[in-house]
């Protein structure tokens, strides 16, 4: 590690924040000593925070069926080969019955952008979730939607909602989805989700195709200046029936990279060791919170429909990403040295 990151990271524990082109100098300079500095420093930051707890969240994937066609998306409408399903209001309430069991108090209902669950149903299933366990919190991951819609999801009683801005370059934005699709309307529903009182989430796909030093180094200051609750970072993974077959995978390396960067500019932010890092490497998730992370979310979908949900190919389903499996979860974080809670896991308010 040369002295220029050694002192880039120092200013970066220290103020939370770097120019652009320091962000750069950081992810084009780096090796192995740098990652396992940073990693610690993140390590540190996050016990003061949350000392070695690890919040679960309940993923259940309400329906594959989208109307965006994002290029890089296995559920995009173009792929005809994608099976399709929904889960119905009474499917879900199945799903968060079990998971209460299981010791989950945070629900994530996550879906392709589905014209079914309009806000009448949506907001039905959410007051519905919150009436029988009031002590859960509800996050949802529903893609963009109007802000009259994502109002009345919050006076439903939604708390947290997860939308990945994908890029912050608006450029690499366009390069990634259909033209129907605009980087301000992304920007937008983030904008509304916080001003609604939402804890939001945004985040991006290591890796994609086309995004290079300069791209990442935008998304960090994007999070830097956004000062998201939640920030949700995984490899890009190709899928076969996208247009981005061909494209090589993101890396576990540069992942956990930006794990534990993401942790310095933000020490109190909420960052999953995502289901992508874990569908890579068998030891994705257990890296990623060795990283900085402080979350996992295993998925709570019924058994029948978890294959169909495939946004990239070979992702994980079943083994430990079930929620099914928490208790051998809970071991191997145990082996690592950190502690899986039953507790809502908020944001910690100051
Ligand atoms: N429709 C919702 C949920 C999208 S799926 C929304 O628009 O927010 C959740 C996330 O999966 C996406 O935001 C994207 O970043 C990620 N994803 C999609 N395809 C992927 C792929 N091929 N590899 C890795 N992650 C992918």
């Amino acid at each position: 590690m040369t002295e220029t990151i050694r002192a880039l990271i120092d200013r970066l524990c220290e103020n939370h924040a770097l120019s652009v082109e320091e962000y750069a100098q950081l992810i084009d300079g780096r090796d192995g000593e740098a990652a396992r500095l940073l990693a610690a420093r993140a390590d540190a930051v996050r016990r003061e925070v949350y000392g070695n707890r690890v919040f679960i969240r309940g993923l259940i994937e309400i329906s594959n069926i989208c109307k965006n066609d994002c290029l890089y998306c296995g559920i995009r409408r173009s792929n005809r080969s994608c099976v399709r399903y929904r889960l119905e209001k009474d499917d879900i309430l199945t799903c968060c019955e079990e998971g209460y069991a299981l010791g989950f108090r945070t629900f994530v209902m996550q879906g392709g952008e589905d014209a079914f669950f309009t806000d009448e149903v949506m907001t039905d299933i959410v007051r519905a979730i919150k009436a029988r366990y009031p002590d859960c919190a509800v996050t949802l991951s529903l893609g963009e939607r109007g802000d009259e819609s994502y109002a009345r999801l919050r006076e439903a009683g939604a708390d947290r909602y997860l939308l990945r801005h994908e890029t912050a370059s608006p450029a690499h934005y366009a390069r990634l989805h259909p033209a129907e699709m605009s980087f301000a309307n992304r920007m937008r529903c983030l904008r509304e989700l916080k001003a609604l009182g939402y804890q939001v989430g945004c985040g991006f796909m290591v890796g994609s195709p086309h995004q290079t030093t300069r791209e990442l180094a935008a998304d960090l200051k994007f999070i830097e200046e956004f000062a998201p609750q939640m920030v949700g970072i995984g490899p890009f993974i190709p899928h076969a029936a996208t247009p981005f077959a061909g494209h090589p995978a993101g890396t576990v390396e540069l992942t956990c990279y930006l794990l534990s960067v993401i942790r310095l500019i933000h020490p109190n932010a909420l960052l999953p060791a995502t289901t992508a890092l874990g569908s890579i490497d068998p030891k994705g998730r257990e890296k990623g919170i060795l990283a900085g992370a402080n979350v996992v979310m295993p998925n709570l979908s019924p058994a029948a429909v978890r294959k169909k949900y495939e946004l990239y190919n070979n992702k994980l389903s079943d083994g430990d990403e079930s929620a099914q499996c928490v208790a051998h979860l809970r071991q191997s974080m145990a082996a690592i040295g950190y502690e899986i809670v039953t507790a809502r896991g908020d944001y910690p308010s100051n």
